[in-house]
């Protein structure tokens, strides 16, 4: 199908050598040696260090951008700021989802790493805004804050149907409850929130 070229390094004589990609079997232009494709870790995609710093410089763009997203928590508006949101995270979230899956040996421990700098760059935020001058002040923006990672961005990073669609929001919700016992957040779906609405719960 195709003529790609890829080059090995033989395993008996350590000279590289060029393959059809597509062949399962060959032997060493150099050596002689039989060797097998197989017995090559050729990784379906290599890591690519942007993919991680990407991610973790827009983890939190989805909240900072969305200030008043809680006030659009209604059957008329929700749709709208939902898509924004939506819109907003999936390319930080599909750099996280690159580098986690080029590297599967390593998936737990860089979730943790992307959860935990979310939750510092969540803490920085808050501790530094300007609407943050008294402690009430700043539990109050938390909170509308965690309105917006709940109904919004949690929803949202779930319909993005990536392998870190689940594992992420369902680490980040631990994590974020252990961490602030009196802001929890439960881990729901964009039908949840549209069901809610149909429903009357939510209706102000
Ligand atoms: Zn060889």
């Amino acid at each position: 199908m195709t003529n790609e070229m890829i080059t090995l390094k033989c395993t008996s004589c350590g000279r590289e050598i060029q393959v059809p990609a597509e062949l399962a079997e060959f032997s060493c232009l150099y050596c002689g040696a039989k060797l097998r494709m197989a017995d090559f870790a050729v990784p379906a995609q290599s890591a690519d260090e942007a993919d991680q710093t990407f991610a973790e410089a827009h983890i939190l763009d989805c909240i900072r951008d969305f200030p008043d997203a809680y006030k659009q928590f209604n059957r008329k508006k929700y749709d709208a700021t939902f898509a924004a949101n939506r819109d907003c995270l999936a390319p930080a979230f599909e750099a996280m989802d690159r580098w986690i899956c080029a590297q599967p040996a390593r998936r737990e421990e860089l979730l943790e790493r992307f959860v935990g700098s979310f939750l510092s760059q969540w803490e920085d935020y808050h501790q530094g805004h300007k609407r943050a001058r008294s402690r009430r002040a700043r539990l109050r923006l938390e909170f509308e804050s965690k309105l917006t990672l709940a109904w919004y961005s949690v929803p949202a990073i779930r319909s993005l149907g990536l392998s870190v669609s689940e594992d992420f929001p369902v680490l980040l919700r631990d994590r974020f409850n252990a961490r602030y016992p009196d802001n929890r957040f439960e881990v729901a779906s964009y039908q949840d929130v549209a069901s809610g609405f149909r429903r009357g719960l939510f209706r102000k």
